[in-house]
């Protein structure tokens, strides 16, 4: 028996069943994915919208 810790929800498991390692499930796993995908590339933005928010300096 050797229980670690999941680095995403930080929950302790059996290794041995896990079927996502590191990871405790492939839930967590998942979500490791996202936090990669989502800083490289962020989420898509219509460029108006962004101009709308362009603060105004007199
Ligand atoms: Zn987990």
């Amino acid at each position: 028996m050797s229980s670690v810790m999941c680095p995403i929800c930080r929950g302790d498991f059996e290794a041995s069943l896990s079927i996502s390692l590191p990871f405790c499930s492939e839930r967590c796993r998942q979500v490791d994915l996202g936090r990669w995908f989502g800083e490289d590339y962020g989420f898509p933005r219509e460029e108006s919208s962004e101009s709308e928010q362009e603060p105004e300096i007199n």
